[in-house]
């Protein structure tokens, strides 16, 4: 449990921003919260200046399955601590480790190294839970998921998953009739059913929305595409507010178009960005295993041999960015998409997801230009910038990418006094 002070922050609250202003948390919570004009407590151990930057609650990714080499299906708690130091270099501050479809035997170690990990204090972000892609999916739409374990939902396998205690989130395609009775199974559990990898038509959405679904996996990808006279699963979840829709804004997986369309329909409250990163993320580009088959990672995409997406390499900092770009609207706007709509959607807002008093001490501290300059979780510091390198005389220059990273600038922080 730790206290930090972080002050001179343009502090992003519910009711609006603060400039100036200030962010105390005590014992891993936000004790309070002041404009410029007050005065902030007096005796916090350690305090972060941030010079006028950004302060938002920390970023939650709720379908991530990898990073730096490891993947939530190795079941290596090793691997789940370098998963979590990752995301906190990008401003995530809780995520929900995310299964493929796999074997039971594969599916049940990887829900019980989460559940091992599962809210402890980590060298990074917080182990929210599980969200399982899969395997009740519809193997039309199986995208890089393996057809061979793709499976109708069995009550017996689904009660042993959910004995785990873990599980948050499970992707389904309730179009097919054991999926739709699980539905009904996670409401009664507290777990949200989200659609995706689905085939279902605009009348199948619209049954699995009146069972409980809540909750779309990769909006626009492995699903069955909008059509004028048949709107399908994308028009299905466009057409149902109660629907929160994920979508991986890496600028591959959605056309900006259709990013700034989800945005206009489903607001801030209603769009939820994701990573759905892979083992591949953090590491240079090239061929990467995933399950014993190899992919091409090339310009920030991840392919199988036949072209196909298979999961992404991006981070939730750039996903922003990508919004932002694609929006033409500011953080000031669009916070939510990265805090407050998924804690929502995974039923952890009463204490992440906003800045109030008595929410957990987990915040991101940004630049301008949406670069992540420092992550504190439950009041720690886990991730602080580099301060900016000197170019190196005469040294080749770094290739300009579609995602250009300024250097950050660097914070002063110390002990608190003054
Ligand atoms: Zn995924």
């Amino acid at each position: 449990m730790s206290s930090l002070l972080v002050s001179d922050a343009r502090v992003l609250t519910p009711t609006g921003t603060l400039p100036g202003g200030w962010v105390a948390v005590r014992d891993g919570r936000i004790e309070a919260i002041g404009p410029a004009a007050t005065r902030p407590p007096s005796d916090l151990p350690e305090r972060l200046v941030v010079d006028g930057a950004w302060v938002l609650p920390g970023f939650l990714d709720v379908h991530g399955h990898g990073a730096v080499g490891f993947d939530t299906m190795d079941a290596d708690p090793v691997g789940l601590e370098a998963i979590a130091a990752h995301q906190a270099r990008h401003g995530v501050t809780g995520f929900l480790p995310t299964t493929w479809t796999a074997s039971h035997g594969a599916t049940m170690a990887a829900l019980e190294t989460i559940a091992d990990l599962h809210g402890r204090a980590l060298a990074g972000a917080t182990v929210l839970g599980a969200h399982m892609e899969g395997p009740y999916l519809n193997p039309r739409r199986c995208g890089a998921q393996d057809q061979r374990d793709i499976r109708p939902a069995d009550p017996d396998e689904v009660a042993a998953y959910l004995a785990t205690g873990v599980v948050r989130l499970i992707t389904l395609a309730p179009e097919i009739a054991e999926n739709l009775a699980l539905v009904h199974t996670c409401r009664e559990a507290g777990v949200t059913a989200s659609i995706g990898h689905s085939d279902a038509t605009f009348d199948e959405v619209r049954a699995a929305v009146a069972a409980g679904v809540r909750h779309a996996t990769h909006t626009g990808n492995a699903m069955r595409p909008l059509h004028h006279r048949e709107p399908g699963t994308v028009g299905g979840v466009l057409d149902h507010p109660e629907v929160r829709a994920e979508v991986i804004a890496d600028g591959i997986h959605v056309h900006p178009a259709l990013l700034r369309l989800v945005h206009a329909v489903k607001g801030s409250d209603g769009l939820l960005l994701v990573t759905d990163a892979i083992g591949a993320t953090g590491l240079p580009e090239g061929p990467f295993d995933i399950g014993g088959r190899t992919v091409e990672v090339r310009d920030g995409a991840v392919r199988l041999p036949d072209g196909a997406l298979a999961g992404s390499v991006l981070t939730l900092d750039r996903a922003l960015r990508t919004l932002a770009a694609a929006t033409g609207l500011g953080v000031e706007h669009l916070w939510p998409t990265v805090s407050r709509t998924p804690a929502r959607a995974i039923g952890v807002d009463d204490r992440k997801g906003s800045l109030i008093p008595g929410a957990d001490g987990d915040l991101v501290v940004l630049d301008d230009d949406l670069q992540v300059l420092a992550t504190v979780v439950g009041g720690r510091l886990v991730h602080r910038a580099a301060p900016p390198r000197p170019p190196e005389p005469g040294g080749p220059r770094p290739e300009p990418t579609a995602d250009p990273t300024p250097e950050p600038r660097p914070l002063t922080a110390g002990p608190a006094g003054g």
